[in-house]
C-alpha cells in the first residue's frame, strides 16, 4: 500500500489541505508529529491506530531511523498510512529522508505538500514574504545549527549578502547568535526583522525590531518555539499589513467552555475564531431516556425547550416509523433560536418563538394569545416547571416528556486547574454550574477569571454557589453569550 507524507499545515486547523483531511479519514495507521494543529487527527476513523513520533522540545525524540522504519513496516503490511508532519513534509521536516527510505524498500508513497510555517506564520502577522518593492527572493534556513561551530553547513557570509528576505526556522535559542553572523557578513543592523511565534494557531504573537534588536527582544518578551524568525525589509509591513489579531477580539484570552462535549463544538469554534484559546471542560453529559414515541396528534400544542430535545424527539420518531408530518396537527414552539434552528432541521418551522428572553416565562408570554388545551412539553427529566404550570393554570391538560437527563461528566485536575485560571469561564445552562462546581468540590472554589452566564437562571445558579456571575447575556443564547463576552473583553475596564 501506498504511504502517504502529508503537511497538515502550520497550526490553524483551518490551513490543512483538502487532500490531507481526505487521507486522515481513510487512514489505517497514522504516524505524527507534535506540531501538527490539535483538531488534526479528530477526522481519523475511531478504530485507526495512531503513532506518535514527536520530540519533546529540544527533549527525548523518536529515532529518525525507528520512523522510517515504522513506515517501511506499516507500508509493506497493506495498511493504508499517512505520516503526518506538520507545515510541509518537504521543509525541514525530514520528509526527503523518508521518501528515500521508502523508495528503497520499494513502497510507494505519495507527497501532499503542507502551508508551511515560514510563510503562513509571516502572512498571520502581516508580513509578506516576498514583495515587488521589497523583496524578490526568499530563503528558508534552518537555524538549529549553532552558528559558532566551525563545521558550519551555513554559509553566514552568503546568507549576509542574500538579496532578500531570510526565514529561519527551529532558530529560537540561536536567534542572538544568528544575528552577530548575519552582522558580521555585512548585513544591515537597522534592518527590520520580526519573530512569529504560535503563527496562525489563536494566541500567536508577534515580536518586531531590527536585526539589531530583535534577539533581545524576543529573550524580554519570552518568546519559545515553535517560532520563525525573518529578516528583511518586508518584515516593517507588519505593523502595517496586522489583520489577524486586529479581527480577533479575544485574542490572547482563555476561555474555558462547560458545556456537554456533544454540544460544545460549536460554541468552541465561535470562540477560537474570535481568538481564544478554548478550554473544554464538559461538565455535563446528555444521557437519552428510552421510551416510546408520543402520539402527537393528541396535542394542540408541543413545546420544545432545547435543540437536544428537538433532536432526540426526532429520533424517537424515527424509531417509530415517523416523521415531521406527526407534528402537522399542531402548533410547535421553541424556546429559543437554538431550538427553532433544530427544528428548522427537520423541516419544521416553528409557529412561536419568544422574540427575546429565551427562558421558560419568555416562551410562557410569547404564548399568551395561542389557544391551548391539549399540550406536551418534551424536555429534560429535570428542567423547571415553570412551562407545565403556566399552561396548566390557563386551564390546559399537561402531558410532559422526559427526552433525557443531564449527567455529571467527571473533570480531572487538570481541567479544573485550567478552568480555574481561565480568563473567562462560560455556563450555558443551571446544570453546567451544578456539575462543574461539584466535580471541583463544591462551594469555596476559587476561580480567578470572569464568569459568563447565558441568562438569569443560570445566574441563580452561580448565586447558589456563592459565585457572582461578572457577564449576563441579555440574549439567553450562544449568539447572545458570545457577544456579551466580547464586549466584555472590549470593555477598557476588563483590559
Ligand atoms: N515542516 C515544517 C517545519 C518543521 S521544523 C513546516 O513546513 O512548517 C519546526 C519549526 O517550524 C519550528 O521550530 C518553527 O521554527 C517552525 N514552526 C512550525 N510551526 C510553527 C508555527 N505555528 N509558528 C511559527 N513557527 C512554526
Amino acid at each position: 500500500m501506498t504511504v502517504y507524507l502529508v503537511g497538515a499545515g502550520p497550526g490553524d486547523p483551518g490551513l490543512m489541505t483538502a487532500r490531507a483531511l481526505e487521507l486522515i479519514a481513510a487512514a489505517d495507521v497514522i504516524v505524527y508529529d507534535r506540531l501538527i494543529p490539535d483538531s488534526a487527527l479528530s477526522g481519523a476513523r475511531a478504530d485507526v491506530e495512531l503513532i506518535y513520533a514527536g520530540k519533546e522540545g529540544g527533549g527525548e525524540s523518536v529515532a529518525q531511523v525507528d520512523i522510517t522504519r515504522l513506515l517501511v513496516s506499516h507500508g509493506t503490511s497493506g495498511r493504508a498510512v499517512v505520516r503526518l508532519k506538520g507545515g510541509d513534509p518537504f521543509v525541514f521536516g525530514r520528509g526527503g529522508e523518508e521518501a528515500e527510505a521508502l523508495r528503497e524498500a520499494g513502497v510507494p508513497f505519495e507527497v501532499v505538500p503542507g502551508i508551511t510555517a515560514g510563510v503562513a506564520g509571516p502572512a498571520y502577522a502581516g508580513i509578506p514574504v516576498t514583495h515587488r518593492d521589497l523583496a524578490s527572493a526568499v530563503a528558508f534556513v534552518t537555524g538549529h545549527e549553532d552558528p559558532v561551530k566551525s563545521s558550519s553547513a551555513i554559509d553566514w557570509g552568503a546568507l549576509a549578502a542574500f538579496p532578500g528576505t531570510l526565514v529561519f526556522y527551529m532558530g529560537v535559542r540561536q536567534l542572538g547568535a544568528i544575528a552577530e553572523r548575519l552582522m558580521d557578513g555585512g548585513r544591515d543592523p537597522a534592518e527590520p526583522a520580526a519573530v512569529v511565534e504560535r503563527g496562525t494557531l489563536p494566541d500567536q504573537r508577534v515580536v518586531a525590531g531590527t536585526l539589531r534588536t530583535i534577539a533581545g527582544l524576543a529573550a524580554s518578551e519570552g518568546v519559545r518555539a515553535p517560532a520563525v524568525a525573518l529578516v528583511g525589509e518586508v518584515a516593517g509591513l507588519g505593523e502595517r499589513l496586522e489583520w489577524f489579531t486586529g479581527a480577533r477580539p479575544l485574542a490572547g484570552l482563555s476561555v474555558a467552555v462547560t458545556r456537554a462535549r456533544a454540544q460544545a463544538s460549536g460554541l468552541a469554534d465561535r470562540l477560537r475564531r474570535l481568538g481564544a484559546v478554548v478550554i473544554e471542560a464538559p461538565a455535563i453529559r446528555i444521557v437519552p431516556l428510552d421510551g416510546p414515541a408520543p402520539d402527537l396528534s393528541r396535542y394542540d400544542l408541543v413545546c420544545l425547550t432545547s435543540p437536544n430535545g428537538v433532536r432526540l424527539l426526532f429520533e424517537r420518531l424515527a424509531v417509530a416509523g415517523l416523521d415531521a408530518r406527526a407534528l402537522a396537527g399542531a402548533q410547535v414552539a421553541a424556546i429559543g433560536p437554538g431550538t427553532a434552528l433544530a427544528l428548522r432541521s427537520f423541516g419544521v418551522i416553528a409557529d412561536v418563538v419568544p422574540p427575546e428572553r429565551f427562558v421558560a416565562e419568555g416562551l410562557v408570554e410569547a404564548l399568551a394569545g395561542v389557544p391551548v388545551s391539549r399540550a406536551l412539553v418534551a424536555r429534560a427529566a429535570e428542567a423547571r416547571d415553570v412551562l407545565v404550570d403556566a399552561l396548566r393554570e390557563r386551564g390546559a391538560e399537561v402531558d410532559v416528556l422526559a427526552l433525557y437527563e443531564t449527567v455529571a461528566e467527571p473533570l480531572d485536575e487538570a481541567q479544573l486547574t485550567a478552568v480555574a485560571e481561565a480568563d473567562y469561564v462560560t455556563f450555558t445552562s443551571s446544570s453546567t454550574v451544578r456539575f462543574l462546581l461539584e466535580s471541583a468540590g463544591g462551594d469555596g472554589w476559587r476561580l480567578a477569571g470572569r464568569l459568563v452566564s447565558i441568562g438569569p437562571v443560570t445566574s441563580d445558579a452561580l448565586r447558589s454557589y456563592g459565585l457572582a456571575p461578572d457577564v449576563e447575556a441579555s440574549r439567553h443564547d450562544i449568539d447572545g453569550l458570545v457577544e456579551a463576552l466580547v464586549a466584555d473583553a472590549s470593555a477598557p475596564a476588563a483590559t
